[in-house]
Parts: structure tokens; C-alpha cells; sequence
């Protein structure tokens, strides 16, 4: 098929460009390199080096037949601080990229959703069919485009999948997280251990989970990715799915931290600090919807092999 992914010089999207060429999709990324790298971008897909409010003529060109949409700004901080920024470059970018398909004919597109759109459980593990109450912008965001999709579908015949990404991790293919502002639990550790960072900051031991840290589930980008190669001809058109992607088990932030000492050899200093605004206690999805509509499983359950598949690469830099 041929596909354009939007925001393919990413982390997510990078890895799952690599793999749609090995399944022999014709691949053009659409990336303006505000957080990407050009460099992440594998051989055998062509770089356009525009925004998605510019989309327009890159989509006429290229014609594609499906769109993998991963183009986002996603620091929750950030967004709380300049919510402008999120409504322009993932609303209204996400706005510009729908009417570019809808000029050129292309209706099937997969969107990069996030466990944020459910802001603060009232039950763990999250269905899909929870409340979406998102407590900062960048989630509002994201389930806008979400909304988005569904009257796309309804009035444009689209055949749109929201896929919502818990906490991703790892690493596939040689490609790693690469964020020029870090904020992630593994790699900020992983950067502790590799002597960059002194120490880490756990951010709030006083949580009503057993160990007293946040607990997250951390899904493998490798599995992430096999989940789109499995969303994508899945929809029919007129219809929008939503799917979480997480691996069911939850991970506290001592575990994260005992993962990488084990991994790294590495003391990785910690110090406890106060609790990060807007951190649940508990996030942790129920997939069964993905399971058992599509088949996914995800292979890299294991936290240990996830932490040391991101280590063997943020490791050589
Ligand atoms: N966290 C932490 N120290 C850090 C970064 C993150 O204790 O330096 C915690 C954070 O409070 C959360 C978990 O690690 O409970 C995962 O945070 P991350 O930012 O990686 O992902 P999020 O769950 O916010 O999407």
C-alpha cells in the first residue's frame, strides 16, 4: 500500500516506518523536524520536510492510500504552560491533515491516541468505554482529534483507528526515545546510569499503591508497532475504533528503577521528591478490545527486556 506517515521521523513513528517498508508498504513521511530527526528516518521512505498545516500539496502528490497519523507535541507540562501551542499543532494540525486526505480521496488513516484521554481512573485496568475526562491540554487535545475522527467517519465515510498508546518504551530496528526535553521515567534513568544525569527524582513515594510510586504500564514499541501494521486494514469506511495499547500489568516507579539497576549495573541514585501534578496513582489498560478484534499479543511483557532493549541503544550515544 502506499502510506504516509505523519510524524515519521519520531520515536513511534520512526519504528513502525521501518516496519511498514519490511512489510513492503511504499512509505512517504510528512515530518517538520520540530522534534524528529531526519537521521531516524529509515532508507527506502522519502522525507518531506513540512508541517501538517502544510500538507496539503505533499498528500496531492503522493496519493496515498492511508495515513498513519503520529505528528504531535506531547509534553504534558508544556501543554499546561502554552495550551495555544497544543490546540494549534495537534488540533488544528490534525484539522489541515484530515482536509488534505479528504481533497486527495484518502479516507483510511490510524492516529496516535494517548492513555491521557482519560485523565484520572475511577477503575484500573482503563476499557475503552471509561469516562475521558483528561486533567491537562495535551490529553484534551489528543481526544479532540479523536472526536474529530469519529464525525469524519460518520459524514466522510473514513476508516479511522485511535489507537491509545499508554507508556511507551523500548526500543526496535537501532531506534530509541531521543527527546531533546526529557521527561520520561526509563530514559531519564537510563541517562543516570550512562553518567549523564547525577541522579533521578521520584516523584512522590506516598501513593496508595503497594511500594508507595506511581504505577504505569509500560508497552514495548515493538509491539506498538505490530499493532498498526494489525489496525490499519482493519476498519471499514464510515467506522472509527478505538483501541487501548498497554500490556494489562502495571509497573510502579521503584520497579522501573530496580529494572534499570539490574540492566545497567549502575547504583542509579534516586531522590524523592513531590508528587508531579496531574499523576494518577494507577494507569494501567485493559487491551482485551485489541486481543480480541485484531489478534494483538504482545510479545516483550517482561520490564526487565524492556528496559534493556532501550539501554542497548540509548547506551551507544
Ligand atoms: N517519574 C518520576 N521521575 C521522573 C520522571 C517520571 O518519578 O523523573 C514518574 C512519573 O511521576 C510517573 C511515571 O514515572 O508516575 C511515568 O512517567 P512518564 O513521564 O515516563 O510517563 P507518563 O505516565 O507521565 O506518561
Amino acid at each position: 500500500m502506499r502510506v504516509l506517515v505523519a510524524g515519521g521521523a519520531g520515536y513511534i513513528g520512526s519504528v513502525v516506518t521501518t516496519a511498514l517498508l519490511a512489510d513492503g508498504h511504499e512509505v512517504t513521511v510528512l515530518d517538520d523536524l520540530s522534534t524528529g530527526h531526519a537521521d531516524a528516518v529509515p532508507d527506502g521512505a522519502t522525507l518531506a520536510e513540512v508541517s501538517l498545516h502544510d500538507s496539503a500539496p505533499v498528500l496531492a502528490e503522493v496519493r496515498p492510500e492511508a495515513v498513519l497519523h503520529f505528528a504531535a507535541k506531547s509534553l504534558v507540562g508544556a501543554s499546561q504552560q502554552h495550551p495555544e501551542e497544543y490546540w494549534y499543532a495537534n488540533v488544528g494540525g490534525s484539522l489541515a491533515l484530515l482536509e488534505s486526505m479528504r481533497a486527495t480521496g484518502c479516507r483510511r488513516i490510524v492516529f496516535s491516541s494517548t492513555a491521557a484521554t482519560y485523565g484520572e481512573p475511577e477503575t484500573v485496568p482503563i476499557r475503552e468505554d471509561a469516562p475521558t475526562r483528561p486533567t491537562n491540554t495535551y490529553g484534551a487535545s489528543k481526544l479532540a482529534v479523536d472526536h474529530m475522527l469519529t464525525s469524519y467517519a460518520v459524514a466522510h465515510g473514513f476508516a479511522a483507528v485511535s489507537l491509545r498508546y499508554f507508556n511507551v518504551a523500548g526500543a526496535a530496528y537501532g531506534l530509541g526515545e531521543r527527546h531533546a526535553t526529557e521527561t520520561h521515567l526509563i530514559p531519564l534513568a537510563l541517562q543516570v546510569a550512562a553518567g549523564q544525569r547525577e541522579s533521578l527524582t521520584i516523584y512522590g513515594q506516598d501513593y496508595p499503591t503497594p511500594d508507595g510510586t506511581c504505577i504505569r504500564d509500560y508497552v514495548h514499541v515493538g509491539d506498538l508497532s505490530d499493532a498498526h501494521l494489525l489496525a490499519l486494514p482493519a476498519p471499514d469506511e464510515g467506522e472509527h475504533r478505538i483501541y487501548n495499547l498497554g500490556n494489562g500489568t502495571g509497573f510502579s516507579v521503584q520497579q522501573v528503577v530496580d529494572a534499570v539497576r539490574e540492566v545497567t549495573g549502575h547504583p542509579v541514585p534516586v531522590t524523592i521528591g513531590e508528587r508531579r501534578a496531574g499523576d494518577p496513582a494507577q494507569l494501567v489498560a485493559a487491551s482485551d478490545r485489541i486481543r480480541t478484534d485484531l489478534g494483538w499479543a504482545p510479545k516483550h511483557t517482561d520490564l526487565v527486556g524492556i528496559v534493556r532493549d532501550a539501554w542497548d541503544v540509548q547506551k551507544d550515544r
